[in-house]
């Protein structure tokens, strides 16, 4: 069986802190953002560093590497999900440090396991931004 081929894509809502986010997902890029006080790599997008609260937070571009920190296979979705077959929702550790909740896609729900490489892939909500979501490495 694979899986999330088809999800939806529905729309996020934009807020000034994650405008710049959700651009680049439009170009295929995914940031984070990195504290220029203490070194911390943050996401989700946010105005203060989630370590030591310092706003000097700089844009980065994130390698879209990341590993299964953990998943379920989801059976029955809700809103714009309720129609959609198996599909796999995760948290993914980046590969620089924060962990993000996401889909896995392109998968065999069977094979996926905690600790397995993952690359991100964007899937376009027709609407200036894409949802990122991740697929095992090749
Ligand atoms: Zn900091």
């Amino acid at each position: 069986m694979t899986t999330g081929a088809e999800l939806p894509a529905p729309v996020p809502e934009v807020q000034p802190e994650t405008a710049a986010f959700w651009e680049a997902t439009s170009r295929g890029v995914l940031l984070v953002q990195r504290c220029t006080a203490c070194g911390t790599s943050v996401w989700y997008p946010r105005f203060l560093c989630s370590n030591c609260h310092s706003s000097e937070l700089k844009q980065v571009e994130a390698s879209g590497r990341a590993t299964v920190y953990s998943f379920t296979l989801t059976t029955r979705g809700i809103l714009e999900y309720k129609d959609c077959g198996p599909y796999v929702l995760a948290l993914v550790e980046l590969e620089e440090g924060p962990k993000m909740l996401t889909n896995i896609v392109e998968c065999d729900p069977e094979t996926l396991s905690i600790g397995q490489s993952v690359q991100v892939v964007f899937h376009d909500t027709g609407a200036g931004s894409a949802l990122p979501r991740f697929r095992p490495a090749a």
